[in-house]
């Protein structure tokens, strides 16, 4: 059976602890259909994933490195050491709870040069928990890791795993003139370990993180004829910071109605 995941930040744990107490709760009493996503900010410290380790011990955790947001850069040679310590963070956070995968996205900017150099901090970090994110493209936001064959060059070249966002495989499809199918199935053929998955605008590039049934994706075609049966689907809805899970709570109900 398909798994959905909420999705947070481990700087909640500071803004909003009680919402890591509703997610347990909620996730703990739907365990054969849920996991958690934590993303690790840098600064965490490891006393907060003690408490993030005491609370989810019997919950399944997947973890996600800072993005390009965080100062997070795979594909900038100058950023190797800062890069090394956010991930390593990642990685401590991996192990204290237990997560498989750890997604990490691949540099910022165009062409091969940025991703060899992933590949090459991706083979520095050298585990194999990693799972490569392929990312969005618009005028205003310059991603590598844009189409399957870029994946598929991250993946040979370091033998790392692969997590499929739809909406970033759309949004660079429209912006790139791909046909969306081709490119959803392409990315889908690359047979990824998990999934991220919000609604969005279909010929829209930018990523919009909306709450399922907000935007005009076709949800149902998505969940049926490109993830497998078994998938780890983290629900990336919602934008800032979150007050409670209640939308949460309704889209897992929207994903498992569509399912049927
Ligand atoms: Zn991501």
């Amino acid at each position: 059976m398909r798994k959905y995941g909420f999705k947070t930040f481990s700087s909640n744990l500071r803004s909003n602890p009680k919402i890591f107490d509703d997610i347990k709760e909620y996730v703990g009493a739907h365990k054969d259909r849920m996991f958690v996503e934590f993303m690790i900010v840098p600064g965490t410290l490891e006393s907060e994933l003690s408490v993030l380790k005491d609370k989810f011990f019997d919950i399944e955790v997947r973890i996600h490195a800072p993005h390009h947001l965080l100062g997070f850069d795979a594909g900038n040679k100058g950023l190797e050491l800062s890069n090394r310590k956010m991930f390593e963070l990642s990685q401590t956070a991996a192990d204290i709870l237990n997560a498989k995968t750890i997604v990490v996205h691949s540099g910022c900017g165009q062409g091969i040069g940025t991703i060899k150099e992933t590949v090459r901090q991706f083979n520095l970090f050298d585990d194999e928990r990693i799972v490569v994110e392929n990312l969005p493209l618009g005028d205003d936001l310059k991603l590598s890791a844009n189409t399957p064959d870029e994946v598929l060059y991250i993946k040979e070249h370091c033998g790392c795993g692969f997590c499929f966002d739809f909406s970033h495989a759309l949004g660079a499809a429209n912006y790139l003139g791909i046909d969306r199918e081709e490119q959803l199935l392409g990315f889908y053929r690359l047979r990824p370990d998990v999934y991220h998955l919000c609604d969005g605008m279909i010929d829209e590039t930018s990523d919009k993180h909306w709450h399922f049934g907000e935007g005009n994706y076709p949800l149902q075609h998505f969940v049926k004829d490109y993830t497998d049966g078994d998938a780890y689907i983290t629900m990336e809805t919602g934008q800032g910071a979150p007050k409670g899970i209640e939308p949460w709570i309704d889209d897992f109900e929207f994903m498992l109605e569509i399912e049927k």
